[in-house]
């Protein structure tokens, strides 16, 4: 019952927190979706969320999602985040409301491909490595626009947004400037009136930083520590 209840109240605090950050930002509520980052997780944590009345999920790994629909079969809404191999979009296309880690051509064009074998329209976000940080995934925002416009040909994907894994920092105040960043980039996109592309998703802050992501323009946010608490990574059996 203890981690029963710890999870229930991470929510509700996690809640109570994006409430106040769009408070402080004259921002409507309603236009912040939750997402639980539920990876690594097991099934019994997703069901507790579940009882809270959380149906959006996010995992990185195709057949970890995979595995957690065999057991899962209420219909939720399972986002993909983790960077994705060609080989794994099997596990991936017709089985989540949106991919939110779509760094390349080649992978937008692999979506696309087996989206239309599907016969199925898949939502996608772009995202950009906006601090230009090595170690991170993700398009340059100066290669971006070229990016948006070479993806038009594929009719089988849908451009819904951006997504960025911000620098990891102790003060999240310092990445508010990329944040900041992020919507100019998407406004800046959209004023290009670039055939069939609107954007109006924006994917940013995770556990350290949602709230000043929220203030900047976030639509949504990606929690999993602040509601399932430190992950432990086993060795597989
Ligand atoms: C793991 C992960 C998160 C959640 O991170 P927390 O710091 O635990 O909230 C969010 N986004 C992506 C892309 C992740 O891989």
């Amino acid at each position: 019952m203890q981690e029963i209840k710890s999870i229930q109240n991470a929510i509700r605090e996690v809640e109570d927190k994006i409430s106040a950050a769009c408070k402080r930002a004259g921002r409507n509520p309603e236009e912040v979706t939750l997402i639980a980052v539920s990876k690594t997780m097991p099934v019994e944590a997703i069901r507790e969320a579940m009882e809270c009345g959380i149906i959006e999920f996010g995992e990185n790994r195709p057949q970890e999602l995979r595995d957690k629909q065999a057991e899962i079969t209420e219909p939720l809404h399972w986002h993909m985040i983790g960077s994705l191999q060609t080989n794994k979009l099997k596990y991936v296309i017709g089985k989540t409301v949106l991919i939110h880690s779509v760094d390349s051509v080649h992978l937008a064009q692999a979506i696309h491909e087996m989206s239309e074998k599907k016969g199925l329209i898949t939502d996608i976000l772009l995202e950009v490595n906006v601090a230009g940080e090595e170690s991170k995934h993700g398009i340059s925002p100066e290669e971006l626009e070229a990016t948006v416009r070479s993806l038009n040909v594929f009719s089988n994907i849908r451009i819904r947004g951006l997504m960025t894994v911000a620098p990891y920092t102790e003060n999240a105040e310092e990445n508010r400037i990329y944040f900041r960043q992020m919507k100019q980039l998407m406004v800046d996109i959209n004023s290009k009136n670039i055939d069939n592309v609107y954007m109006d998703i924006l994917s940013m802050g995770m556990t350290g930083d949602y709230e000043i992501a929220i203030e900047e323009g976030a639509t949504l946010v990606r929690v999993g520590t602040g509601i399932f608490g430190h992950r432990v990574y086993l060795p597989k059996e």
